[in-house]
């Protein structure tokens, strides 16, 4: 469904990543993990249309979508979640969702479809889809959902999750993890979720792709991801 090849991307001089490939398969639950500042982000971006790559070539569905504007990659099917989340905080969750579900659209669906998206998106993400429900009330696990719900409003077929773990305790972190999984099985929507950190994130994954220093260290099972040595020593040091 998605194959990344060779993306480079730099800033100035700083190369934040270098030659990343990856590919992911229709249905899977893909984690990108690597330390914080190992590239994340910037590959998510890269994808998502926020940055233009230096190099390399982003394929979806198919098709080269490297270097095409944000709003066109959501229309083609792909939607993301940022790391910290950004929602409009004077709208409803509803207002919220509701213009995530138009943006994803083109604009290009009636608002009695976009609010059926929307409340739908809401449930999803286990979040009231009343009108009245406001962002104010909302606690780290909280606006989490609501990043979720946002991006599944545009009704992706590919779903980049970025650090849906962000501030969590540990209940929430489970918690999370068997959402995004649930997303999967059962709406069969692609995902590719990056963390900084392992734990619960191997419990639900299929794949593992690990990042350090903006290239790729290590491809494989989660198990074979705990066994590895190179991913040991990033994560733990020499
Ligand atoms: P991660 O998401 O894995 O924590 P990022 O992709 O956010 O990492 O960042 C990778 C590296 O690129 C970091 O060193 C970061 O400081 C740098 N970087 C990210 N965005 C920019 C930018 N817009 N300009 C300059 N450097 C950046
Ligand atoms: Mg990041």
């Amino acid at each position: 469904m998605l194959a990344v090849e060779g993306l480079t991307k730099r800033f100035g001089g700083f190369t934040a990543v270098q030659g990343v490939s990856f590919t992911v398969a229709e249905g899977e639950i893909l984690g990108l993990l690597g330390p914080n500042g190992s590239g994340k982000s910037t590959t998510f971006n890269c994808i998502a249309g926020m940055l233009r790559p230096t190099a390399g070539s982003v394929r979806f569905a198919g098709r080269e979508i490297g270097g095409l504007p944000a709003d066109e990659v959501c229309r083609r099917g792909i939607g993301r979640t940022f790391q910290i989340p950004r929602p409009f905080r004077h709208l409803t969750l509803l207002e919220n969702a509701l213009l995530a579900a138009h943006y994803g659209a083109g604009g290009a669906i009636t608002q009695a479809e976009a609010e059926a998206r929307a409340r739908d998106a809401l449930r999803l993400a286990q979040l009231p889809d009343d009108a009245h429900a406001t962002v104010a009330g909302l606690g780290a696990a909280g606006l989490k959902k609501l990043e979720l719900a946002r991006a599944l409003a545009t009704r992706p077929r590919l779903l980049l999750a970025d650090e849906s773990l962000g501030g969590l305790d540990a209940a929430e972190m489970r918690a999370a993890a068997e959402m995004l999984k649930r997303i999967r099985d059962e709406r069969g929507i692609t995902i590719v979720w990056v963390e900084h950190i392992m734990g619960v994130l191997l419990s639900v994954v299929d794949r593992v792709v690990v990042l350090d220093h903006g290239a790729v260290i290590f491809e494989g099972t989660p198990q074979a991801a705990q066994e590895d040595p190179k991913v040991a020593e990033v994560y733990l040091g020499p």
